[in-house]
């Protein structure tokens, strides 16, 4: 790519297209843009409920009525959709609350779509919230110990699915990492009616650290075990490329690489090798540790959370979802 033939020092001086800010904006090859933002919200049942979560600054836990209210003013300030996780009453074995007809999440889509048609309404696909032990599927006992089921759990995870449909959701985004999960909630979705319902799936989900702040905000830290069973081992790449070919070949519409910043390569890697709609998800320990670090003063909040956006899109990434969405949006007005 880089001809031997082109200019050299001193005819070739990179720094002359760096001397003035429009110049820097005239050739910059990357671009930040509100509508490439998503909001995660965080849903319970209740009203006028915003209990912030300790770990995440400036992150709630929202009743219906103070999330429509939220969203409203991310979607003002020009995010185009959110990403709804909900927090039931009431956990157990099965996970009922997932796939209620009134769950928390079916009831704020529905307030949702009502009162913002032109928000784009995505719904996290998971067990976890819901279960009583915290895990993403279905757990067998015996004497060896406890295992998450695979293949009993995915018609939980597709029922799920169509009841978030049926309450109006755009797009699905099933997070539990069960293999097939993408097959099944495909055919659950098509089989009810829902074939325009698009689905974004965590192809690429890493057990990570990072996800310690999240754990308080959804409260759904497993009660024992970890999720390593499941979710990928961060040292593998290769098998990264191959769970989101399985996820496309299931019917998967985007796929997503979940943490982002320590996974920049698979973004990068994702986009070239398969070049489908691509979502980065900044979790909960990136924005807590920006959070935290600009508290202090030892960063520049606004600065490293734009640098941070910059290096996702650099990557590939065409979707951001981060919890930084809304004051990303304003940033990106003011200029
Ligand atoms: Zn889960």
């Amino acid at each position: 790519m880089i001809s031997p033939a082109l200019a050299q020092f001193p005819a070739l001086r990179p720094r002359r297209l760096r001397q003035t800010p429009a110049l820097r904006s005239l050739v910059a090859e990357t671009r930040l843009s509100a509508d490439q933002l998503i909001l995660p919200l965080f849903a319970r049942p209740g009203r006028k409920v915003r209990r912030e979560v300790a770990a995440m600054p400036g992150v709630f836990q929202l009743s219906p009525d103070t999330l429509l209210a939220e969203a409203t003013k991310a979607h003002e300030a020009g995010v185009p959709g959110v990403l709804l996780f909900g927090i039931p009453d009431k956990k157990d074995a099965k996970a009922s609350g997932a796939y209620a007809a009134k769950g928390i999440v079916q009831q704020t889509v529905r307030l949702l779509k009502k009162e913002l048609p032109s928000l784009l309404v995505i719904t996290d696909v998971c067990l976890c919230e819901y279960m009583e032990h915290g895990h993403c599927g279905l757990v067998h006992r015996d004497a060896k110990g406890a295992r998450i089921l695979n293949d009993p759990t995915l018609k939980l995870l597709a029922q799920t699915a169509t009841s978030h449909a049926e309450a109006g959701a755009d797009i699905i985004a099933p997070s539990d990492m069960m293999d097939g999960r993408v097959r099944a909630i495909r055919e659950r979705l098509d089989s009810d009616g829902f074939t325009d319902t698009a689905i974004m799936s965590y192809a690429a989900k890493f057990a990570s650290a990072f996800y310690g702040p999240f754990r308080e905000a959804a409260e759904s830290a497993p009660q024992f075990g970890d999720r390593r069973s499941y979710q990928m081992d961060a040292a593998n790449g290769r098998e990264a490329l191959r769970e989101v070919a399985l996820d496309l070949q299931e019917g998967a519409d985007i796929v997503m690489v979940k943490p982002a910043l320590a996974y920049l390569d698979l973004i990068y890697r994702v986009k070239t090798e398969f070049g489908y709609p691509t979502a980065a998800y900044a979790v909960s320990g990136e924005y807590s540790m920006i959070k935290a670090a600009a508290a202090k003063g030892w960063i520049d909040e606004r600065a490293v959370t734009m640098e941070s956006l910059l290096a996702m899109r650099r990557a590939g990434a065409d979707i951001l979802i981060t919890y930084s969405a809304k004051e990303a949006a304003g940033w990106l007005k003011v200029g």
